[in-house]
């Protein structure tokens, strides 16, 4: 794989980060996924502009244009070959010199490095046939889940529990509700009704979350955001989740209670066929 790391694509064994980086000592560094479908870019305006603003609540900064990233993604993705897969990318506050709480002083430049992953037939995930099984895990993260930081080891554990319970994923509840998926948002569904979590500092804004629920509205499905227990998702009709690597999964299985009659519901199907039919349409 060809790689990007501070204005140089090289092989990926040759892209070196200094030990002192504050991505790595201090997990200090935000980044984004940007989904690549037949080639183009999906959703990459609403990644961008995400990306912004993790790095303006972090006070940091980082001097790429919205044409550069363009650039940078494009080129990756052909140097790459990618058909379906997508763009990784992370911006670190740079080489601190040596480890220190305090931000490096002004001017030191971010780190940024991107790489592609390929994932052929990302489209057509088989788990999306039969749905997935979720457990519920509290959520012990930390309260800016808005920002897209690196710092993902709770959600990492959560799914590694979700493994050794022999289910597929884990869902974060907090004060009794749930806030979001290890690394999607969610959903649940009674009748023509969406119900999900509200946008506040507890959970990240996922850029599919936004367009998802544009077009479950065109569709006359109705919406109500604010959150939900583990009980009520466990009595719903159908539940599901969204995510830039996963577009809508279906979810059958809540801490061991079957929804529904236990197969993808029809609301949670027809959205994921919306979804990846117009990111088809609309890519760059
Ligand atoms: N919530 C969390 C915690 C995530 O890690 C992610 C994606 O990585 C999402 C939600 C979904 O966001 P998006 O639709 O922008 O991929």
């Amino acid at each position: 794989r060809t790689v990007y790391l501070n204005g140089q694509y090289l092989p990926e064994e040759e892209a070196m980060v200094s030990i002192f980086d504050r991505g790595f000592v201090m997990g200090d560094a935000v980044y984004e996924v940007t989904c690549v479908l037949d080639g183009k870019l999906i959703e990459f305006e609403g990644h961008m502009t995400r990306l912004e603003r993790s790095l303006r609540e972090l006070e940091m900064t980082c001097d790429i244009s919205r044409e550069e990233w363009l650039a940078i993604h494009r080129k990756l993705v052909e140097l790459n070959g990618v058909t379906d897969g997508g763009v990784y990318l992370q911006v670190t506050r740079g080489n601190a010199g040596d480890r220190d709480f305090h931000f490096p002083p002004a001017g030191t430049p971010a780190t940024v490095v991107l790489y592609t992953q390929s994932k052929p037939g990302l489209a057509n995930d088989p788990h999306a046939l039969t749905g997935i099984k979720v457990i519920s895990v509290p959520d012990l993260r930390w309260h800016r889940r808005d920002i897209k930081t690196v710092q993902l080891l709770w959600a990492s554990m959560a799914k590694m529990m979700a493994e050794k319970a022999g289910k597929d994923d884990a869902w974060f509840v907090e004060d009794g509700f749930v806030t979001e998926g290890s690394s999607n948002n969610c959903y649940i569904v009674k009748g023509n009704k969406i119900i999900t979590r509200n946008l506040s500092n507890d959970i990240l804004h996922g850029i599919t979350r936004g367009s998802v629920l544009k077009m479950a509205r065109e569709a006359q499905l109705e919406i109500e955001e604010r959150p939900f227990t583990i009980e009520e998702a466990q009595a719903a009709d159908e539940a599901f989740y969204t995510s830039a690597s996963a577009f809508v999964m279906p979810i059958v299985e809540v801490d061991g209670v079957s929804l529904g009659d236990g197969t993808p519901g029809r609301v949670s199907q027809r959205l994921r066929e919306i979804y990846i039919e117009e990111s088809r349409k609309v890519g760059i």
